[in-house]
């Protein structure tokens, strides 16, 4: 039986006054059926691992790097993000993919990275809309699933969790359909279930893409749509409380 993941991505959102007030309400908030997660920006890791101790609700971290540690300014290792107490790490989003040029193969060393140090790296896949107009949505999350089963091996996907976010849907208000996630969903769980069938029934595969208070029900009530990766309305307390109490 899967359980419900609902993680918000602050991405670079906010100061250091508001995401201790977004995290105090978060934690005031009553969510019996989802786990919560939240991801804030790097530098506040410290502070909100400090706020959410002793709490129902994961850290995240929003990215994490692939090599262990030493001359790589700027990245943060997996080891320092365990240290300020990271459950999960979000690997290859597609701002990362599309803005920062990171391919399939830097985001399976991320994921292996995060893995080592016992972080659950939350894996990001989807599709641009070029790519689904031109009926290439499984082609492109099939080559991004690939990139990490190849080289990590399909135990690996056992101790991860997925994010199908088609990027048409980030940030754009654009969710897709129900059914359009669902087929998606099923998809990947059916490639995974031709490799491995315990791993395809145990793996959570979030959804990601303009979900919010008022359509997170119908998308979470879907059978292969087990949780949320959320952006824009992780940033209001009340509205991320309102995604993990439909569940
Ligand atoms: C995201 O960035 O992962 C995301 C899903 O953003 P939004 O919810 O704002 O579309």
């Amino acid at each position: 039986m899967r359980t419900t993941l609902i993680a918000g991505n602050w991405k670079m959102n906010g100061s250091l006054q508001s995401v201790i007030e977004l995290v105090e309400a978060i934690k005031a908030g009553d969510v019996n059926n989802a786990q919560l997660a939240v991801c804030p920006p790097a530098i506040y890791l410290m502070k909100v691992g400090g706020m959410l101790e002793g709490s129902r609700i994961a850290l995240g971290a929003q990215n994490v790097c692939d090599q262990e540690s030493g001359a790589f300014t700027g990245e943060i290792a997996a080891s320092m993000l365990k240290e300020c107490g990271c459950q999960y790490a979000i690997v290859g989003h597609s701002e990362r993919r599309a803005l920062y040029q990171e391919t399939d193969e830097l985001v399976a060393r991320r994921f292996a990275m995060a893995l080592s140090s016992g972080i659950t790296p939350i894996l990001c896949i989807g599709e641009s809309l070029d790519e689904r107009e031109s009926g290439d949505t499984e082609v492109v999350v099939s080559r991004q699933l690939d990139a990490v089963i190849e080289s990590q091996g399909i135990s690996a996907i056992a101790q991860c969790v997925i994010a199908y976010e088609p990027v048409w849907a980030i940030g754009t208000g654009k969710v897709a359909t129900p059914e359009q996630a669902q087929a998606v969903h099923q998809y990947l769980r059916d490639k995974l279930a031709s490799l491995d069938a315990l791993v395809a029934e145990q793996v959570q595969i979030l959804y990601g893409g303009s979900m919010n208070a008022s359509n997170a029900g119908e998308l979470l009530s879907q059978p292969d749509i087990d949780g949320g990766l959320i952006g824009g309305a992780s940033l209001k307390a009340a509205d991320f409380i309102a995604i993990g109490q439909s569940v």
